[in-house]
């Protein structure tokens, strides 16, 4: 692949946690980064804090709306002059259970990290087979979209749907020198929207724990002992953009600090 210092990142979900994490690691190695996120004024706000305009854009863009993804391509097209890296990262969790999940809910999980992420392959990826240059394409799904747990039909049944994608897109691409890579973090729960945002609290009450000793609670059920962090989840991004990674497609890595197998 081309030297990270020379690529150009999309980055959707980009204003928050893992998101932010993985756009602020890519800057630091030298590529530009385009932060997509709902709130435009969050998006530009995380681009500012990673760099100046020359290394970072913040852009609004619902992932769910197609329209609202073809002009976030034209937005990092405008910015940057292309693009190379595409991170469908964008998420949310309602952390229902099935008898609590409504139809809305089932659309809403699906919209945005389903279809989300097709939407922005889709355009992105066509970006990319017209430059002709390959690339990658990163997945932020879950080891959710594996393991079962409770309260997350929605949320679990959408993180399988985007696994799926990077194994079909990773063989429709891959004639293209396009590579498409996965990531399944698992309880990154300091820094993350998500876990402040109800997930923790749902989380605390599933296991019993208090919300403020999560991080201390996945921390101690992994194989590591140790607390996964947005930080450990964008290493693992950069990692794979990397020439050590050329040869890697279809892929899902985990970043969970090990889980037992029983
Ligand atoms: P976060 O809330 O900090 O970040 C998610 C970001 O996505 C937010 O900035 C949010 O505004 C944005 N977003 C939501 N809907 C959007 C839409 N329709 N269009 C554009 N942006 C949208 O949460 P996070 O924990 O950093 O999660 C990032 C990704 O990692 C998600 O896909 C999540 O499912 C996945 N993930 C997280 C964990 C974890 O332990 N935190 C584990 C597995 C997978």
């Amino acid at each position: 692949p081309k030297p990270l210092a020379t690529r150009i990142a999309f980055v959707t979900g980009g204003a928050s946690g893992i998101g932010k994490a993985i756009a602020t690691r890519l800057a630091a190695e030298g590529a530009c980064v385009a932060v997509a996120d709902l709130d435009e004024a969050k998006a530009q706000a995380a681009a500012a804090e990673i760099g100046g305009p020359d290394v970072a854009v913040g852009i609004a863009a619902n992932v769910a709306d197609e329209a609202a993804v073809q002009a976030a391509l034209a937005a990092t097209v405008l910015a940057f002059g292309g693009v190379d890296i595409v991170v469908n990262n964008a998420g949310l969790s309602l952390s229902r259970s099935l008898f609590d999940t409504t139809e809305a809910d089932w659309d809403l999980q699906h919209d945005v990290m389903a279809k989300g992420s097709f939407l922005v392959a889709k355009h992105f990826a066509q970006a990319l087979v017209d430059q002709g240059l390959g690339g990658d394409v990163i997945y932020i799904s879950s080891k959710n979209s594996v393991f079962a747990g409770p309260n997350n039909i929605a949320y679990s049944a959408a993180k399988a749907d985007q696994a799926h994608q990077v194994r079909l897109l990773a063989a429709e691409l891959g004639p293209h020198g396009i590579k498409v890579n996965g990531i399944n973090p698992d309880g990154v729960v300091r820094g993350s929207g998500i876990f402040a945002g109800g997930w923790g609290a749902n989380r605390a009450a599933v296991y019993g724990v208090p919300e403020e000793k999560l991080g201390e609670f996945y921390a101690q059920r992994t194989l590591l002992g140790r607390e996964v962090l947005p930080e450990h989840v964008a290493n693992a991004a950069y990692a794979l953009c990397t020439g050590d990674f050329s040869h890697t497609t279809g892929l899902h890595v985990p970043v969970d600090a090990g889980v037992a197998a029983a």
